[in-house]
């Protein structure tokens, strides 16, 4: 009897071979290959009869080979292969498909599926390129012919990607599936509550994994090829809801841990109130409320805030470290790149060091004994506000009483780079649950300060809540919805670069007009690819020819970065009109007196870029303007982004839509990240099940009581640390 964590070896006719293309597809058990799920069905119990095909569907079709052959047109080889039901014909067609010679036979049966079109020329119907399948004999093992068939015809069939190389295939995936729930132990252990089980009326766990991979006659063949079977929703449910458990869990493992209780009287509020520049946004207050509400509170903070480009979020981090630091505690302030993190300490400097907070900037880039000197000062307490990249993670950086950390433009790190940052300012104590606590480095400095800093992730990636809470689901979150006042929408525009001269025009106008704009470029030097312009020759002709009589700037990322500096800063103040960059000043650069961004190429870039991008303007009270211009062709999804770019300034309805261009693994690079990539479960289509998940996971955590008993509890943990383990690799979340 196999059981659900049995290595999938052990599944009859799976050798090690077998295994190792199953592991590439990261099936290593049982319960990742009956998770393995089809992605779509065929209807080859009510096959369409040749006769009442039309024009225009997707159908499956069962026939006989007739007959088939190769013939070459002037462009290229075509296969065509007619099939047969009685006296109706179809034909299919195959451009290059050579390869398909000598592979069907005549009286073979086989299954098509495709889309139906209309010859131009003879008028009748066809299919293009269609899948198939041949059914019967084909796989030569006699004996098992007759049962394998009645896998393929006469019913609902599952349809599954194939692996190594179409070498494992769709018909493959559909026998071995077969073979192992035939074998699968009858006893398959309920580990969802009964009362959450009972509410949402799911499916008991085998008969879900029954149903997904072999329908009932009676199913919904839409349902089906929209993952709404009961058995999908069985499966899907059970996925998002361990997923959502053990958020929870991690959640309430941080809460326990003891933290810092900042006091916020009335002279940390008259400090915080004193450095404002302006008034803050009711967003603002609400969001700063939230931040001082934790940071009073004995256990650590783990909040994000997640606020739209340009909606204020700097001025907030500075608040919540005039709360640390007036309780006697350092901060540190983390960017993704050396240039916002330059521009922090500037902002910082002249926000904070009136007050006469001390600051500092650590960077990678510093000299070597310059950087010692900082460390020193920040080990012996003097520096209070320390602002860096990730230099600040990556070298020994040792905090005299560390307070609070804020990590700036978050979608920049992955997750997990995340927790090692935590861990580092954390002077050494874990705190994470997950990992065992390296009692090393605790020791060192843990007496000195047991208590763990709080944290604040600030992000301008707007992703939808339920979607944040379960991507940075040990998190809190807070939302800053309201960009500051004054502020005109940004008018965007698609251009193709033969106008460029006028696009020259404008930007002169503007730069004449005392503003200043950005020229943004794909890539930094030419040969990178040949056919785009680089940022370095296109730095020359507009310094050169076009703005002559303009001071012109450069920025990208491999100049040095005292060079980069110096650029930024006086494009800053003034001195340069026009910065022609890559995207190395994508995330959070602020000069609100730029009020023109041209984007070459703009269809070379990603939705999130551009909107990033374009937050770098439309920051002060003039009107703004964004122009996209794209040269040579432009791909059917750089259409979407650049449609979505000129149709919305609104960061969310952006996101929703990349999200769905690139799919969440992309989107928030959580495979790099080490974010559990769903199995069945996908956070789009799924998104109104991961609410659910996420109310029932907190309501069984929330117990024992009246609906879920200690004992449910227990096994629903188990279970989770079962798959915890193996599909997510976590060593420990109990
Ligand atoms: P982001 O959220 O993208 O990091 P910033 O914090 O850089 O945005 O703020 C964008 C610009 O808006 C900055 O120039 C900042 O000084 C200004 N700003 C922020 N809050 C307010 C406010 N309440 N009133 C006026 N200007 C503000
Ligand atoms: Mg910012």
């Amino acid at each position: 009897m196999l059981e659900l964590t049995t290595p999938v070896q052990y599944v009859k006719g799976i050798g090690p071979k077998l295994a190792e293309i199953l592991a590439t597809k990261g099936i290593a058990t049982v319960g990742d290959l009956l998770n393995y799920l089809p992605f779509r069905y065929e209807d080859r119990l009510n096959p369409r009869g040749i006769a009442e095909l039309h024009a225009g569907e997707m159908a499956t079709v069962i026939g006989e080979v007739r007959n088939s052959g190769l013939f070459r047109t002037r462009k290229m080889p075509i296969f065509q292969l007619t099939v047969g039901q009685g006296r109706s014909k179809l034909r299919c067609l195959w451009f290059h498909g050579a390869y398909l010679q000598d592979k069907f036979k005549p009286g073979q049966l086989i299954a098509l599926y495709g889309k139906v079109e209309q010859d131009q020329r003879s008028g009748e119907l066809q299919i293009v390129q269609p899948q198939f399948e041949m059914l019967g004999d084909a796989a030569g093992d006699a004996a098992d012919d007759k049962a394998a068939a009645s896998l393929e015809v006469g019913r609902i069939v599952p349809i599954y990607e194939s692996a190594g190389q179409g070498r494992v295939t769709a018909r493959w995936f559909r026998r071995i599936i077969r073979t192992a729930l035939d074998d699968l132990t009858p006893e398959l252990a309920e580990t969802i509550p009964a009362a959450v089980r009972d509410r949402l009326a799911l499916l008991s766990p085998r008969e879900a994994l029954w149903k997904v991979h072999w329908p009932e006659a009676g199913e919904s063949f839409e349902d089906l090829q929209s993952a709404r079977t009961p058995a999908h929703i069985r499966l899907i449910f059970e996925e998002l809801f361990f997923t959502e458990l053990g958020l929870e869990l991690k959640r309430r493992q941080q809460k326990a841990q003891t933290g810092i209780a900042f006091r916020l009287d009335d002279r940390v509020r008259q400090a915080i109130k004193k450095i404002l520049p302006f008034h803050p946004t009711a967003a603002q207050k609400r969001v700063l409320k939230e931040i001082a509400d934790d940071m009073q509170k004995p256990h650590p903070m783990r909040r994000l805030l997640q606020g739209d480009v340009g909606s204020g979020k700097t001025i907030i981090g500075f608040q919540a470290a005039i709360i640390a630091i007036e309780n006697g505690y350092q901060v540190a302030l983390m960017a993704p790149t050396e240039i916002l993190a330059q521009q922090h300490y500037f902002s910082a400097r002249r926000i904070l060091e009136n007050a006469g907070y001390r600051i500092v900037l650590l960077t990678g880039s510093l000299e070597a004994d310059r950087k010692r000197e900082i460390r020193r000062h920040i080990a012996q307490g003097n520096a209070q506000l320390v602002i860096g990249t990730h230099a600040l993670l990556e070298e020994k950086v040792e905090f005299a009483k560390p307070g609070l950390v804020i990590v700036d433009e978050q979608h920049r790190f992955g997750v997990l780079q995340r927790l090692k940052l935590m861990k580092k300012s954390g002077d050494g104590s874990e705190g994470r649950g997950q990992a065992a606590a390296s009692a090393g480095s605790a020791a060192s400095t843990a007496d000195k300060n047991p208590a763990e800093p709080d944290v604040l992730v600030m992000t301008a990636t707007p992703i939808p809540r339920t979607l944040a809470l379960t991507l940075y689901g040990d998190l809190d979150l807070s939302v800053l919805d309201e960009l500051p006042p004054g502020r005109t929408p940004i008018v965007t525009r698609r251009i193709t670069d033969a106008r460029s001269p006028e696009v020259w025009d404008f930007v002169r106008k503007h730069a004449v007009a005392g503003h200043q704009a950005y020229v943004v470029y794909p890539i930094i030097a030419e040969g990178e690819e040949t056919e785009l312009k680089a940022a370095i020759k296109m730095y020359r002709e507009l310094s050169g020819k076009v703005f002559a009589d303009l001071k012109v700037g450069l920025l990208h990322g491999r100049l040095d970065s005292e060079l980069k500096d110096q650029v930024m800063r006086r494009f800053q103040k003034g001195e340069l009109q026009i910065l022609v960059a890559t995207t190395v000043i994508e995330v959070g650069v602020d000069v609100p007196n730029a009020t023109v961004m041209v984007i070459e190429h703009a269809e070379r870039f990603g939705l999130a870029q551009l909107h990033q991008l374009r937050g770098r303007i439309g920051r002060g009270a003039a009107k703004s303007y964004c122009i996209l211009m794209t040269g040579g062709k432009v791909t059917e999804e750089g259409e979407r982004r650049l449609d979505a770019m000129v149709r919305t300034n609104d960061g969310f309805q952006i996101a929703e839509l990349d999200l769905e261009l690139r799919g969440p693994g992309e989107f928030f690079g959580t495979r790099q990240a080490g974010m559990p990539s769903f199995r069945v479960a996908n956070l789009i289509r799924d998104r109104q099940l991961l609410e659910l998940a996420k109310r029932e996971a907190a309501a069984v955590m929330a117990g024992p009581n009246a609906e879920v008993t200690q004992v449910e509890i227990s096994r629903a943990l188990v279970a989770l640390r079962t798959r915890w383990q193996h599909t997510y690799g976590l060593v420990e979340v109990g």
